[in-house]
């Protein structure tokens, strides 16, 4: 029992149980970690990574020897050509949406192969909003193949990449929904299939949430592009902003004439004393992962022991490291994200109560006691206030950190006699 926190016997006790149920997954997560830990440290080595590639750049930033190198060992980690990793990028939407108008031109097609996109990309494709410059204003067409019972439509694809498809795009997270994950094999098959369709597609991944996660990357198995951020999975808790696109070579430079101009591309960009912790950011991430995914499968296995519906279960493969569990109602919802605030290393005074927020069509409680504001890699939950009351969790850079917040969510549940 912990001297240093007042958790019920009853939930100890269920938490000890769930411990032992994890074990089978979390001696699988220790081995993808380890195989990524090592991807990632062989690059260090291969380019030779030192503290001169940390000096920092003012200016315009010309030759900074760190950003370079930087993206040569993304780009090696990622089985790529090349990436662009910039502190510059504000977040993940920012970045996919510079990789889309970096590579799409007027009368190009982009089509999503897993339903509708994450929120805050339907402004930047046009699906929502108007007048704000998305790809519809400037005549990139779009369209999707929804999902079929949850999962890819492999047929309805193949019959959807005609002619003028330029690009298949496949969201890997499941983000605020309920579907599963992407697997890695699950994306090669789309790659397969779109390929031997349109030979020149350009197949590009929203990579958010699916770094380390499993062995392979999708620019591993054939994606031309993928991109994500640096505040999730990619940055290790370490990077305090930022994102990075990696892929083809010819891609990922027209990203970069977007990011800053036509010309200029790559050859700017001060980073101010950044490149230390992007490079660390990247060195810590595998393990970052790792205790994320080892939280989720606990909290999985603790609150389906209670009797919730929990998605992923905690035995089932993943593909990124977002938890969902049923919490049934909307106090449940309130109890447990204050719950996990009052563990939480950063702002555990404060009580997290539902708000209206911009995007949201119902209100939203949020857990966020983290370093990094708005970082998910850290331990976060939150849950918008309307059926069917799941709880959406993800992050934990450190499983005890992550496995007190939990109980106490528990705790916190049981004290208000929600707890199942
Ligand atoms: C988080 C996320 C994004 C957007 O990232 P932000 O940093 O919140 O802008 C896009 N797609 C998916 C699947 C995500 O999880």
């Amino acid at each position: 029992m912990t001297p240093f926190f007042n958790i019920d016997e009853r939930i100890e006790k269920a938490s000890n149980e769930a411990l032992k149920k994890c074990s089978k997954q979390f001696e699988k997560i220790e081995r993808i970690t380890e195989y990524n830990q090592l991807k990632v440290q062989s690059a260090f080595i291969e380019y030779g990574i030192s503290e001169s590639h940390f000096a920092p750049s003012t200016g315009y930033g010309y030759g900074d020897r760190g950003r370079e190198v930087l993206d040569k060992v993304w780009a090696r980690v990622f089985g790529a050509e090349d990436a662009l990793v910039r502190h510059n990028f504000t977040c993940g939407t920012h970045t996919l949406a510079t990789a889309l108008f970096g590579v799409l031109r007027p009368g190009d097609k982009m089509l999503c192969v897993t339903g509708t996109p994450y929120d805050t990309i339907h402004n930047v494709i046009g699906i929502s909003g108007s007048g704000m410059g998305s790809l519809k204003d400037f005549g990139v067409e779009y369209a999707e193949v929804p999902l079929k019972d949850e999962r890819l439509d492999y047929e309805a694809i193949e019959n959807a990449i005609d002619d003028t498809v330029t690009m298949v795009y496949i969201q890997r997270s499941r983000g605020y929904e309920l579907r599963p994950s992407l697997l890695i094999d699950e994306i090669e098959k789309v790659v397969k299939i779109a390929k031997a369709k349109k030979p020149d597609v350009i197949v590009m991944v929203d990579n958010c949430y699916g770094e380390f996660v499993q062995t392979k990357e999708p620019t591993e198995v054939g994606a031309d592009l993928i991109a994500g951020s640096l505040i999730k999975n990619a940055g290790g808790g370490i990077a305090q902003t930022g994102g990075y696109i990696a892929g083809r070579s010819d891609l990922v430079e027209k990203c970069a004439y977007r990011l800053t101009t036509p010309g200029l591309g790559k050859e700017v960009g001060a980073t101010l004393g950044l490149n230390r912790e992007l490079f660390m950011g990247l060195f810590h991430a595998p393990h970052a992962v790792g205790e994320a995914l080892k939280s989720a499968v606990y909290i999985s296995a603790l609150f389906n022991s209670f009797g919730y519906d929990t998605t992923p279960a905690y035995d089932a493969e993943r593909g990124d490291i977002v938890q969902s569990l049923g919490l049934e109602n909307p106090d449940s919802l309130v109890a447990f994200c204050q719950g996990v605030q009052s563990g939480s290393p950063i702002d555990s005074f404060l009580s997290p109560e539902p708000w209206d927020m911009p995007g949201y069509d119902s209100k939203v409680v949020m857990a966020a006691g983290a370093f990094t504001l708005g970082s998910t890699i850290e331990l976060s939950a939150d849950a918008p206030i309307r059926e069917p009351y799941y709880a959406w969790i993800q992050g934990g850079l450190n499983f005890h950190s992550a496995k007190i917040c939990a109980m106490l969510a528990a705790q916190k549940m049981l004290e208000r006699g929600l707890l199942k």
